[in-house]
């Protein structure tokens, strides 16, 4: 039995709900809300929703929170007009933000970050005048005055957030921004006192801590950034950067957070392929080397994890930017023995860093009401109402369980034997275990609520018609689309259902057809042998060619990738390299994955014809035959809606969610999101 608010229990989590002493105030617990930019920074009249979201996790008991990063000035911008704490008059509407977290006990830091160059704007400053390779603006190199005014200005914004009821600020000098460009020689050639040697690449970032700390006093909290590990050539070596800790620490700073690699770099580092804590070696290299508390990060989003880390000695605290947004009682569950109801972060970036790269609010996938909280609420009920739902993937879990913890009553059925839908697919592809969650995570919120769940039953409409529901709510999903190439009953010819679930052997020579999401998940599942690098920190590292000894400058090594146990091919009929359409923030960690395993990745591909020889196809006017052993189609689906059309023509008031609604492009964010406005309006 799960215990409740008042029973006291012996936490599984000791190291991780210990307060922590900063000399002059103790933190409840080692959480720390790591900044994440929503987008709702930029504009002071989202602050209300900004302030509820901050609110809602200081409910839910985080011991610390950052805000998204705020320049210090125009050309720290990171686009045009972003979010920037200059002047006074910016100071009132962040009281809002400041006053919300302390009336729910919570404590809340600023982070001041200055784009550098990776400001997508023209005004954009670095400590040289290079382009970086992922903005199109090249960057004005800074005069010695403007480098001047750009300590002023860092300081002015400590000041300015100190005065607007932060509990301190974050100063960012990680992930490749203007104070990380100041440290490494492939973004500063400078030959004044801020470039050259060690000692004067790292001058502003001292300087800026020094300065800061002058202008807040000894009882304000200053958390360094501090970029641990470049992964891009011609970065700091390990020394350099101990050195940099402790005149850091010199300086002022209260807490030093770690930063993994620059944003260009081309090693991923948070996406869900990454291990679970794959980082936290890097802070624990740097734990002997200063006296303040280190905080770790990357990948850390449930409280088994964030306890090993600790009780590891790695770090003293834990920054989660990601899992808050999923869940925002993430503390306050660990800390009352309910964490197996913990709504999971499985690093899938699709709602918040996928949105805030285009320009939209971060959300979550797993979480639609992440910064949507004063307009996503659910509506008390006034009438207990009976539902079915039917259908229990993804769309159908987040509808019965949201109408269940708003005290309806619910019934789901699931044709199959177990609940996750196409998520029990993407569980078992190499890199995406972390997607077994969710079914954990709903599983119990269905046993909580009392939902009664029909597995093994097939939802027929005359029945439900006779069960009297207020209201059916369909979400049956998708059938795979059939591309109707001649030859396509061939024995060789697998859907992707079939070569996921294992139920077929497939040969050593492999077709895909169609390279969308899922083509690209077949391929990696393909081409890599379980359990994947993505369990096991050592080999991941090696795979990726992360150098752990830093005997390279940012610890960049040689990938070595293991060896595909299969040849592939990837197909599409659209001209171009296939892939181009994947997520913007997590496409290219599985394009890189699937070139380094030598996958085939063919486009502007005519499917002609499957026989015993293989897959003849055309290609660029040319015909070939791809000698493989099997095909594998994934073409996309088409809705499964002839239960809906049975229950509308039996009278029944139905809502049909999720795949079954609209197949195209169809993923677990639209679903669920779908779903959960949904179940709060009902
Ligand atoms: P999809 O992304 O729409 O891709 C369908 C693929 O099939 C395309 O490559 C398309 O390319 C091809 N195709 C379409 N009609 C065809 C036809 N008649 N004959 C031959 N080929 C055809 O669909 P999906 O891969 O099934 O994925 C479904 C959804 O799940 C997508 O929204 C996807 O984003 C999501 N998903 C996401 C991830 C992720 O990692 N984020 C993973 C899995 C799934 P051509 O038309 O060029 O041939
Ligand atoms: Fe985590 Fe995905 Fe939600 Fe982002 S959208 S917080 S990565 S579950």
């Amino acid at each position: 039995m799960l215990a409740t608010m008042s029973t006291p229990i012996a936490t599984p989590y000791p190291h991780l709900l210990a307060p922590l002493d900063l000399g002059f105030c103790t933190l409840p617990n080692r959480v720390l809300m790591g900044s994440m930019h929503t987008g709702l920074e930029d504009h002071a009249r989202d602050f209300g929703k900004l302030a509820e979201y901050f609110a809602a996790r200081a409910r839910g008991g985080v011991g610390l929170m950052v805000t998204g990063g705020f320049s210090p000035n125009i050309r720290g911008w990171l686009k045009p007009f972003a979010s920037r704490l200059s002047s006074r008059f910016q100071v009132g509407p962040h009281r809002r933000i400041t006053e919300a977290v302390h009336a729910a006990g919570g404590r809340i830091c600023l982070q001041i970050l200055h784009a550098g160059r990776y400001g997508y704007h023209p005004l954009s400053v670095a400590p040289s005048a290079i382009k970086s390779p992922i903005t199109p603006f090249t960057p004005r190199a800074l005069s010695s005055g403007g480098v001047e005014r750009t300590l002023r200005d860092f300081a002015r914004c400590a000041k300015l957030a100190q005065d607007a009821g932060y509990d301190g600020v974050e100063i960012m000098g990680s992930e490749g921004y203007l104070i990380n460009e100041f440290l490494a020689e492939r973004s500063n050639q400078r030959t004044d006192r801020w470039g050259g040697s060690v000692e004067n690449r790292m001058r502003l970032p001292v300087e800026i801590v020094r300065r800061t700390r002058e202008a807040v006093g000894r009882e304000f909290i200053i958390i360094y950034r501090l970029s641990m590990l470049d992964l891009v050539e011609r970065a700091q070596a390990w020394d350099e950067i101990v050195a940099l800790a402790q005149q850091v620490e010199a300086a002022g700073a209260t807490l030093v957070n770690t930063g993994i690699g620059w944003h260009e770099a081309r090693i991923p580092t948070i996406v869900t392929s990454v291990p679970r804590a794959g980082f936290s070696w890097v802070t624990r290299r740097m734990k002997e080397q200063v006296g303040i508390p280190l905080i770790t990060t990357n990948r850390i989003n449930l409280p088994e994890v964030a306890e090993y880390v600790l009780a590891h000695g790695d770090a003293d605290m834990i920054s989660m930017a990601r899992p808050l947004l999923a869940d925002p009682d993430w503390v306050a569950k660990a800390r009352d023995g309910r964490s197996a109801l913990i709504n999971p972060c499985i690093a899938c970036n699709q709602a918040c860093l996928d949105h805030v790269f285009e320009n939209k609010r971060a959300s979550c996938l797993m979480n639609p009401r992440a910064c949507h909280e004063t307009e996503l609420v659910d509506a008390p009920v006034t009438r207990k109402k009976r539902f079915a739902v039917v259908g229990a993937g993804p769309a159908g879990l987040a509808c019965a369980t949201t109408l269940a913890q708003r005290g309806y009553a619910v019934t789901l059925y699931e044709q199959s034997n177990e609940i996750g839908g196409q998520f029990n697919l993407a569980k078992r592809i190499p890199g995406k275990e972390e997607y077994a969650e969710p079914m954990r995570y709903w599983g119990n919120l269905l046993t909580e609520h009392n939902v009664d769940v029909q597995l093994g039953t097939r939802a027929d409409a005359a029945k439900m018609k006779a069960q009297g529901f207020d209201a059916v709510i369909v979400a049956t999903g998708v059938t795979p689309r059939d591309p109707h190439i001649p030859g396509s009953n061939h024995p060789m010819v697998l859907g992707y259902h079939d070569a996921i679930a294992g139920s077929k052997p497939i040969g050593k020579r492999v077709a895909i057809i169609g390279a969308g999401g899922i083509g690209f998940d077949v391929a990696e599942f393909l081409t890599q042998d379980a359990p994947s690098p993505s369990t096991d920190i050592a080999r991941w590292t090696r795979e990726w060619g992360v150098d752990t000894t830093f005997e390279q400058r940012g610890g960049l090594g040689k990938p070595n990738t293991e060896t595909s146990p299969r040849e592939v091919w990837l197909l599409q009929r659209t001209a171009g390299r296939p892939g181009k359409r994947l997520n913007k923030t997590t496409g290219w960690v599985h394009r890189a994955a699937l070139k380094a395993k030598g996958v085939k990745m063919l486009g502007g591909v005519t499917y002609e014809r499957i026989d015993d020889a293989g897959l003849h196809v055309t290609i660029d006017g040319k015909p070939q035959t791809l000698a493989a052993d099997n095909v594998i189609i994934c073409a996309g689906q088409e809705s499964n809606r002839s239960l809906a059309d049975e229950l509308q023509t039996a009278g029944v008031t139905v809502h049909v969610i999720g795949g079954a609604d609209v197949a195209a492009e169809l993923d677990a964010k639209r679903a669920i999101k779908q779903a959960t406005e949904l179940a709060a309006t009902l």
